[in-house]
């Protein structure tokens, strides 16, 4: 539902007010909008939907430095919890958080970006550089992935002693495999970051060709396997070893299937935030005695910290020049906010629709 609100202004010195461009749309502002997910601020009755934003900036109150009026931002979601106790928050590290108690812009308890101005600290607020006006859209849904393989990379790095640890970061995955579970946008940005570090990619999704997001991923050089002309364990034999598998398709049955051809000294990372799915038996002593027989990490991963965001801006920088027309077509096109209920509740594309305003 589009509603009015009024215009917020700064209040505070270390504020910035901004003007939203662009909005993208994903599954969780869906399960928002079916109700499974999403609180709004205490004392309001609705919550403004949006987190995956691009803005400008159009004031700055008198103690922001970096930034200045025309500046292009993008901002994060998570806000820490109040509590003093709270090592993660306490250190600007909320994507971390401890007692569960932060807020998200756009998801819960704090409105979101799918309005033309809002106002934010400076401090959650970063850069983008000018030439990625078109795509810098697509900067929180990277982060996931950017998060996620800083973290594999550092265990890759410490635990198999082979591996150069001053392997520069374009190389981090040479002589690896991943694997990418699922081809939607958070699969087809994990694949580009799988990708442009090196690992031989592959993605195994239900999906049949012809398809655009196939497509995608044979224009970024990775390898497309649709799970329903191929089984996992014969994915397994074409692959050999499976260094990593990033699961991106939030599917609990898929998840642990996959699970079990993780290959030795493996680690499986799990983005995807299911909701009730059908109970199916697993067995997991053959699961335990092959976790640990092979040295895996089973690693769940959510949210991201200035550290991914600012990767995520240089990586997509990176992509805009080795994969041009894949950046731009990750983009399905920008939509007036009156249609953003449509976009949200329609069947996803795969490809990011983005509200444009
Ligand atoms: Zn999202
Ligand atoms: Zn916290």
């Amino acid at each position: 539902m589009v509603i009015e609100q009024k215009e917020p202004g700064i209040s505070a010195p270390d504020e910035v007010l901004l003007r939203i461009l662009d909005v993208g749309i994903c599954g969780t502002d869906w399960e928002i909008c079916t109700f499974e997910y999403g609180t709004p601020p205490p004392g309001d009755d609705y919550l403004v939907i949006g987190h995956e934003a691009l803005a400008e900036v159009v004031a700055t109150g008198s103690a922001v430095e970096r930034l200045q009026p025309g500046d292009l931002v993008v901002p994060s979601v998570r806000r820490p919890c109040p509590h003093p106790g709270c090592l993660a928050c306490r250190s600007g590290h909320q994507d971390y958080c401890y007692t569960g108690d932060f807020t998200e812009r756009g998801i819960k308890e704090a409105h979101g970006y799918m309005t033309e101005y809002v106002v934010e600290q400076e401090r959650y607020l970063n850069l983008v550089p000018p030439g990625l006006r078109e795509s810098a859209v697509l900067t929180e849904p990277l982060t996931v992935a950017e998060k996620a393989l800083a973290q594999v990379s550092w265990m890759m790095r410490q635990r198999p002693p082979w591996l150069d640890p001053a392997t520069p970061g374009e190389e981090r995955g040479r002589g690896l495999s991943a694997v990418v579970l699922g081809v939607g946008p958070v699969g087809l940005l994990g694949a580009m970051v799988m990708a442009s570090a090196g690992f031989t990619t592959w993605v195994y999704s239900r999906e049949l060709p012809p398809s655009p997001r196939i497509d995608l991923v044979t224009a970024i050089g990775a390898t497309y396997v649709s799970s329903q002309a191929t089984t996992f364990a014969d994915l397994a034999e074409q692959v050999g070893n499976i260094d990593l598998i990033y699961e991106a398709a939030g599917h609990s049955h898929f998840a642990l299937e996959a699970l079990r051809w993780l290959g030795t000294n493996g680690i499986f990372v799990l983005t995807g935030v299911p909701g009730v799915q059908a109970f199916r038996e697993a067995d997991p002593a053959r699961l335990m005695r092959q976790m640990v027989l092979n040295n895996q990490i089973l690693l769940g991963t959510v949210n991201a910290g200035p550290t991914a965001f600012a990767s995520a801006l240089h990586n997509l920088e990176l992509f805009s020049q080795t994969w041009p027309a894949t950046v731009r077509s990750l983009i399905a096109g920008r939509y007036p906010p009156e249609s953003a209920p449509e976009l949200i509740l329609g069947r996803p594309s795969g490809v990011k629709s983005v509200v444009a305003f």
